[in-house]
Formats: structure tokens, sequence, C-alpha cells
């Protein structure tokens, strides 16, 4: 049926425009306005220019998905952005990313939860890969066995192209509950410690000497993250690193005592 309202106004023909608000936008009258022979300007031309303030329409939008038809209430510029979006669609190029705020209630509904169910699939699958993930690294570079089949200049980017995709809190676990000794044999820790002197040209960073490097931690506070957390590691020659090890005794015993 045709909007007759709107087309008195639209035949009257005077300059201050012919849609109101509070008018009715009725199917006929959106699909009139919406013609991709009209110009936009002529268009825009058809509404009231200075009364829109709080004001709104009621304007029969139709569902791009299922056809049903709904009258909402929509502000002069909601309105046009409505007559594009179905300008567009008449010449063939449905804007995506507006389906959804002119789709029906129910459609909407539908595809909220479409979208749900495959955030929901790609969340679990990114867990099930990083669990994988987790575990290979476990089962290769905690293993004290394991030995590398690589040069030592590529361990450590090898085991940061691993690490980054498994779980750091679980290896941190893993890490912690393992034999001190044990950890110092594995690919881990021998990829760590071969950055850590590489980051220190290969010298005692106390005393200057080459001979008979050791990666040190500074403390244990981030035992297990050492990845992340490089500064707390120092390369010492045996003898700084046997020095601070009696002084961090000293200093144990000093506390108990
Ligand atoms: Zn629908
Ligand atoms: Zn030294
Ligand atoms: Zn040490």
């Amino acid at each position: 049926m045709i909007d007759l309202n709107l087309f008195a106004k639209i035949l009257a023909n005077d300059n201050s425009g012919y849609i109101e608000p509070g008018d009715v936008l009725t199917e006929e009258a959106v699909s009139l306005l919406s013609d991709p022979q009209w110009k936009i300007s002529k268009v825009i031309s058809l509404f009231k220019k200075h009364c829109w303030e709080g004001k709104e329409l009621s304007v029969a939008v139709i569902c791009p998905i299922c056809g049903q038809i709904e009258m909402r209430p929509l502000t002069k510029s909601q309105t046009l952005k409505y007559l594009n979006f179905i300008r567009k669609q008449r010449t063939g190029s449905i804007p995506q990313d507006e389906i959804d705020k002119w789709c029906c209630t129910k459609c909407a509904a539908q595809r909220q939860k479409a979208r749900k169910k495959i955030e929901q699939k790609r969340k679990q699958s990114v867990l099930l890969a990083k669990a994988k993930a987790t575990k290979e690294f476990i089962n290769y570079f905690l293993d004290p066995k394991k030995k590398w089949a690589i040069e030592p200049c590529k361990w450590w980017i090898t085991l940061v192209n691993h690490y980054v995709l498994a779980d750091e809190h679980i290896i941190a676990k893993y890490i912690r509950q393992m034999p001190y000794s044990e950890f110092l044999k594995t690919p881990y820790w021998l990829a760590v410690a071969q950055r850590v002197k590489y980051d220190a040209k290969f010298r005692c960073q106390v005393c200057g000497s080459k001979e008979n490097l050791n990666c040190h931690h500074r403390s244990y506070e981030y035992l297990g993250y050492e990845i992340t957390h490089r500064s707390e590691l120092i390369c010492l020659c045996q003898n700084c690193h046997q020095l601070f090890h009696d002084a961090t005794q000293k200093n144990k015993e000093g506390a108990k005592g």
C-alpha cells in the first residue's frame, strides 16, 4: 500500500521538505525513497531540515535475511542510513557489516548464536593446540636425556618458536617440580644458558674471563620463566660463580643466625 500522506507531501512540492518527525515510512515509502534512480541529495532534500532533535520516524525495516518487516523508531540520520543500505541492497551489494543492524530480532538472535558457536569452536581449538604444544614442549625441551641435533646458535630460536605456542605457566610448574640437577641438563636450560652467554659476548660479566662460563640465576623468583625473564640470568666464569654462591650461602646463614 502506498503512503498517501507522503505522496501528498511530495506532490505539494513545498521547499521546507516533505518528511516530518512522527511520519510513518511504510514499505512502499521505503521502496520509493531507496530507488537507485533517485539522487541521494534528492532523497535528503525530502526530509524537513531543522526539527529532528530527539524526534523519530516510524520506519518499515525489512529484514535483509528473511524479509520480515518490523516497524522501528528511527532518527533522521538512522533513516537515511537505512535507506542507503536498501539502495545498496537493490544494486546487489549488501553491506555485510550492516546486516546485523537491519535484520529482524529473530534473525539477529540466530546470527548471534551462530557467531557464538564459531567463537566457541575457535577458542576450543586454540586451547587444544596449546595443550598439544605444551605437551610436546615438555617432552622434548624438558627431557634431560634429549640431545640437540642442531648447532647451538639455533637452539634459542628453536626453543622460543615452540615456547610461544605453549602454556608458560604449565611449563614453569613442570620445571619447578624437576630436580634442579636434572633441569640443568635439559635442552631448555642449555639453550637459555647459551643465549645468556651469547648476550654477554662469551665473557664473565664480573671479571671478563672467557674460561669455564656458567649461566647463573640472580634469584629463583622466575625459575621456569627464564625465556621471558632473561635479565634475571647472568654469565659468570666458574670462579665468580662460586663466589656468588658462597656469598648467597653466607647471606642465608646470616639471616638465619
Ligand atoms: Zn529476519
Ligand atoms: Zn669471572
Ligand atoms: Zn648459579
